[in-house]
């Protein structure tokens, strides 16, 4: 199957921009590449993706997107190796999500040719952009979003399905402390929370910003009702080690459902680590801190791969997490990011 790939239009930019990123600094998600997927669904059905230099998009006022955040996004990477030959990490189940996510937005679904045929068309031709330096990669954002016009509060007729890419360094500088959220929510039981709808990270933002103003760097999230289950650590799923047990919460229409997730229980559990998939309360991690058994915790996601908690702030009282010589943080992120830039055999079959 697929779309052929001549029937995807290409307008190549004129000049490139690549000399104005300097690789060896690069932030994360701050600088583009020099061209962009765009596919319009118009009349029921989507149209044929085009490939257009990186540019601005022009909407109408009263595009649905901008009232009602009728809005879905990914997030994806694309790695190099020593030969500069591209990969991706299980890039499907990003396409299957996406879908997940569109569906409970009401926006439709976009055919995984488009997706696939789109994105990888596109990675050939800024194939350029995609860092070699350790710990960089091409961090690529497919989003779709209800550009169709109106003021009524109902599902647009025309959306947008875009992809563009930016050359990123690492998302986290070093470690992070982290505050167990007990006032607010990201999401409720009947809600949006296992979708990337974009609604759901502005509703983040507040009580993130009130964490970083007490000095933390992230909110881990927990349940709408009793703020007593572990559920997320800002956009990332959290694991938690107690004694040698790696644990994290069952997914749920709260939780997303994370492919960095999926991809450390099922290496945990080829690697001989205790994993347990089950409900973590606040007063079992706060208690394992107290008694010297909480080892490690830390955030599972696509941007920050493994992201190491160094403390956490509960009502008031900072708990340090052990430095350990060889935490499983670590030697589970070598095993995926091995993967990811074909510096190991694959036996998962992940590698795209
Ligand atoms: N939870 C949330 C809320 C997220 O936004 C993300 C990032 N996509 C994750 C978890 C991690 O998911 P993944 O491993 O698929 O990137």
């Amino acid at each position: 199957m697929g779309i052929e790939t001549k029937s995807i239009s290409i307008e190549k930019v004129k000049t490139s921009r690549i000399d104005q990123i300097d690789f060896n600094n690069l932030a994360f998600g701050s600088v583009f590449t020099d061209h962009m997927l765009v596919c319009d669904y118009k009349n029921g059905a989507w149209e044929l993706p085009k490939i257009v230099p990186y540019q601005n998009i022009s909407l109408d006022p009263s595009s649905k997107i901008f009232h009602y955040g009728q809005s879905i996004f990914e997030g994806m990477k694309a790695y190099k190796d020593k030969n500069d030959a591209i990969f991706l990490f299980r890039p499907l189940d990003n396409h299957k999500r996406f879908n997940i996510s569109a569906n409970r937005m009401c926006i439709p679904e976009i055919p995984e040719d488009y997706f696939m045929d789109g994105l990888t068309t596109l990675l050939k031709l800024d194939s350029a952009f995609i860092p070699t330096n350790a710990g960089s990669s091409l961090y690529i954002r497919p989003f779709m979003f209800a550009s169709g016009k109106g003021f009524h509060a109902s599902p647009a007729d025309e959306y947008k399905f875009i992809i563009a890419c930016a050359p990123s360094g690492a998302y986290f500088a070093g470690e992070v402390k982290v505050l167990i959220e007990q006032t607010y929510s990201r999401s409720a039981n009947g809600g949006v929370g296992f979708a990337k709808a974009g609604g759901n990270y502005a509703g983040q933002f507040y009580p993130t910003q009130l964490a970083i103003a007490k000095g933390y760097n992230q909110v881990i999230w927990t349940d709408d009702t009793e703020h007593e289950y572990i559920e997320e650590a800002g956009a990332m799923n959290i694991f938690v080690r107690i004694n040698d047990t790696l644990i994290t919460g069952p997914t749920s229409d709260r939780i997303l459902d994370g492919i960095t997730r999926k991809s450390i229980i099922e290496i945990a559990k080829k690697e001989g680590i205790p994993v347990e998939v089950r409900k973590i309360t606040v007063t079992e991690v706060v208690n394992a801190a107290k008694a010297g058994t909480l080892k490690e915790m830390f955030g599972a996601g696509t941007a920050a791969v493994i992201s190491p908690i160094s403390a956490f702030g509960f009502k008031d009282t900072d708990y340090a997490l052990p430095k350990l010589d060889t935490p499983y943080a670590q030697r589970i992120k070598k095993i995926i990011t091995d993967i990811q830039y074909n510096k190991s055999d694959d036996p998962y079959g992940w590698r795209y």
